[in-house]
This record gives structure tokens, C-alpha cells and sequence, in this order.
């Protein structure tokens, strides 16, 4: 039997391709207006990168890491998130100090053993931003008014902001307790995921889909109820700057997310045009991952668009349209000689930015002309071994059928031709 795709990942087909590179287009150019820059990391990363900074006891790094040794004995792992990584590259290569700010940003593929299904798989791409430097309220909005700008300009208008605040370390070791005291009593109840989670991290309760732990997470209590001064001043202004930015949000003060690092600020993007896996986004602030990693105390502020989701719904929106790149133009040749001058043709127009196809097994015609028309191009450039002595070619708009000569080898006016057409 013919080897198939590993569970989990899929292949791009060229006809989707297209719809990819819009949405990549886009987060390049809009990233850019808001000054961030993009970095490439590795794909893989020594093991304890992921244990140390996305935490030890994640579902990530407990049940869903392709971890494996390599021929040197490292423990190596394909990275599940891009946060941890970069993070790694800002320290090794001391891109941002205190006080300083850097903005950055990836695209790429992420590994995760999960169980698959529409919108969730093994290998997937997400595209994130890391802005390092600043703990202002007004950073938080400023990006995630970005996400929703990167959303507007695909075409996405009714995706919905939802925003927490999980406070800063001491305020969550309070409310870790309160939820913990107030869950124990209903320890059974609970799947039997939450009930370890019960006594490792029972803040991880509140993310579960289990509808009988959804219903007694409903009555727990609320960590907004117990964030410090300060975290709550820092939320209220997140919300008071995304009301100035005219940001449409939600407050879900269960919304916890699956990572260890965030502090005071969590959001997710979510449409319901994805079914059960309906985040395209999520991020939040980090002020104290950069510390922890061994770095100077420098703030954070990051998210992740899962790029598959993202690419599903800017397809159905208006203006997505098809991804086949149509030709410019088509040469047909007849005859040997017709066909080496056909070649050289092809590379002269490329070389002047026209998409160019030529078969060279094709030969007569009418097969020729039909591949002209299957491939979408604007233009034929006929040349034949009489056409060829007499020093031109033919050229042939496809729309219409007009045709008239021109000089052979003149490449800048066929292609001045096209260009005005
Ligand atoms: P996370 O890194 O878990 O915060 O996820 C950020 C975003 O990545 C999510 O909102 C999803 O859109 C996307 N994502 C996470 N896991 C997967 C997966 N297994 N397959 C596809 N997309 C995913």
C-alpha cells in the first residue's frame, strides 16, 4: 500500500496555497506597521527550553511534546509554540536590555501530539508577535487591536475579543487557594484529568470542555475577585485603552489559558465559523518569563494566531478568491528551430517579470492553444519556422482572437505589448 501523510498533518495543494500566502501577506505588511520585526528560530529546541519556560506541568509539555534523543544523547524536541524559542534568541543574542523594547514576530510550523480533528492537528502554523519592553495597559490593547486590524484587513469583521486578567504571581497563588478550597469538596465529580489537576494546578480546571467540571467551574470562584490593586488598575486600563481604540470586547474571567507563563492579561479571538475549535488567537502578557529564563526583568506581551484556523475562515470571506496563478503569456512553437527560439523567448520574458509557459512536448497547434487557455494566459506568442525566417512572431490576445506581428527577440516591446493590454 502507497505511503500516506503521518496522523495528524496534511498537505498544502497548490490550490490552497494561495490562501495562505494572503494571510501571510498581510500579517508581514500590518506586523510592520506597528513595528515589529520578524525572526526565525529552529524548528527544534533542547527539551528543558519548553519544560522550564511553558511549564512542567502543561498539558503541552506532560502529554503532547514530540520529544526525542538524538544521535549525541540530547534530549531534543520539535517545538509545540514559538514563544519559549524566541525568548531563547532575545537572551543569546541580547537583542533587548532593560528598559528597552523590541518587537518581533514568526510564522512557522508548531508540533503537538493532540487528537486530531477539523481545525486541530499535529503539525500545524501559527503566526505570533513577542513585544519585549513594555508593562503599560496601553501595549496590551495597541496588540490586540493589531490582531483584530490583521483579522479586518482579511475580511474578518465578526470575530469577538475576549480578555481576563489571571493577575500577577502573588494575587494567582491566592486565588489558586480559594479555587482549590472551593473545588475539594466536589473532588469527584470532577473527570479524572481535573481531579490531578485538583492538586498539581487547579487553575487548568477552568480551561477543561468536560461539561459535568464546565458546570461546577460555572459556580467557582471568579479570579478577577481577587487580583491585587494593581493587576486590577492594569486591567481596567487595558479596558479603558480598547474602548479608546474603539476594540469591541468581552470580559471571560474564566478564560485562564493553557500556559504557564502569562501574568495579568490573557486573551483569545474567537469565530464561530470554526465549530468546537473556534480560537484563531491567543496570547497575553508575560512580565516575569524573561527573568526566569535567566534574562533581565523585561516585560512581555505576546500572541499566537493558529494559522490553519485563521486561513479556514479568511477563505469563506468575500474577496479570497481563486488561488491558481494564470500565466501571462504562452509560447507556442512549431518546429524544431521554432522550439529552441521558444525556450530562449521564455527566459528573455521571465527575466522581465512575465509569468511564461512553453511544452515542449506539445506539438501541434490546436493542442497548444488549448493549453493556452487552460493555464488562463492573457496572451500567445506564436512562432513558426516561417514566422522565424522572417524575423517575427505572432501575437495573440486570448480573449478576443486580436493578432498581429511583432519583431522577433524585441523583448522589452512584446513585453510593453502586454503590459498596456
Ligand atoms: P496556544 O499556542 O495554545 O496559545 O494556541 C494559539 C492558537 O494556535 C490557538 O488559538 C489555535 O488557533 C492555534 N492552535 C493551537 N493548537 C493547535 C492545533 N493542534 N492545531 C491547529 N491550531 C492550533
Amino acid at each position: 500500500m502507497a505511503i500516506k501523510s503521518a496522523k495528524g498533518t496534511r498537505d498544502i495543494l497548490p490550490g490552497e496555497v494561495g490562501g495562505w500566502q494572503r494571510v501571510e501577506s498581510a500579517a508581514h505588511r500590518i506586523f510592520a506597521l506597528y513595528g515589529f520585526r520578524e525572526i526565525r528560530t529552529p524548528i527544534f529546541e533542547p527539551t528543558e527550553l519548553f519544560v522550564k519556560s511553558t511549564g512542567s506541568d502543561t498539558d503541552i509539555v506532560t502529554k503532547e511534546m514530540y520529544t526525542f534523543t538524538d544521535r549525541g544523547d540530547r534530549s531534543i524536541t520539535l517545538r509545540p509554540e514559538g514563544t519559549p524559542g524566541v525568548v531563547r534568541a532575545v537572551l543569546e543574542h541580547r537583542l533587548v536590555g532593560q528598559g528597552e523594547i523590541e518587537r518581533l514576530y514568526y510564522l512557522g510550523p508548531m508540533f503537538r501530539y493532540e487528537r486530531p480533528q477539523k481545525g486541530r492537528y499535529r503539525q500545524f502554523s501559527q503566526i505570533g508577535v513577542e513585544a519585549f519592553g513594555s508593562a503599560h495597559a496601553a501595549t496590551d490593547a495597541e496588540i490586540m487591536q493589531m490582531v483584530i486590524a490583521l483579522l479586518a484587513d482579511l475580511g474578518i469583521a465578526d470575530a469577538l475579543l475576549q480578555i481576563n486578567s489571571v493577575g500577577h504571581s502573588e494575587c494567582r497563588g491566592v486565588y489558586r487557594q480559594a479555587l482549590r478550597d472551593a473545588l475539594m469538596p466536589r473532588r469527584d465529580e470532577l473527570c479524572p484529568d481535573c481531579q490531578r489537576r485538583l492538586d498539581v494546578n487547579p487553575l487548568r480546571i477552568l480551561d477543561c470542555k468536560t461539561p459535568g467540571c464546565m458546570q461546577i467551574v460555572a459556580t467557582a470562584p471568579r479570579i478577577l475577585d481577587y487580583l491585587c490593586s494593581d493587576c486590577s488598575t492594569h486591567f481596567a486600563q487595558v479596558r479603558e485603552c480598547l474602548e479608546t481604540l474603539s476594540v469591541r470586547h468581552e470580559v471571560n474571567p474564566r478564560l485562564v489559558r493553557g500556559l504557564d507563563y502569562y501574568t495579568r492579561t490573557t486573551f483569545e479571538v474567537v469565530s464561530d465559523k470554526l465549530g468546537s475549535q473556534n480560537a484563531i488567537c491567543g496570547g497575553g502578557r508575560y512580565d516575569d518569563l524573561v527573568a526566569s529564563m535567566g534574562g533581565p526583568a523585561v516585560p512581555g506581551f505576546g500572541f499566537a494566531i493558529g494559522e490553519d484556523r485563521l486561513v479556514m475562515v479568511a477563505a469563506e470571506m468575500p474577496g479570497a478568491g481563486p488561488c491558481s496563478a494564470p500565466a501571462d503569456i504562452y509560447i507556442v512553437h512549431l518546429g524544431p528551430e521554432a522550439l529552441k527560439e521558444g525556450l530562449a523567448a521564455a527566459g528573455a520574458l521571465r527575466a522581465r517579470g512575465l509569468a511564461t509557459r512553453i511544452d515542449p512536448d506539445a506539438r501541434d497547434l490546436k493542442k497548444q492553444m488549448s493549453k493556452a487557455a487552460g493555464w488562463g494566459a492573457r496572451y500567445a506568442l506564436l512562432i513558426g519556422e516561417r514566422e522565424l525566417q522572417g524575423g517575427k512572431y505572432a501575437l495573440k490576445r486570448m480573449a478576443d482572437g486580436e493578432q498581429h506581428e511583432v519583431p522577433a527577440r524585441q523583448w522589452d516591446q512584446i513585453r510593453l505589448e502586454i503590459a498596456r493590454a
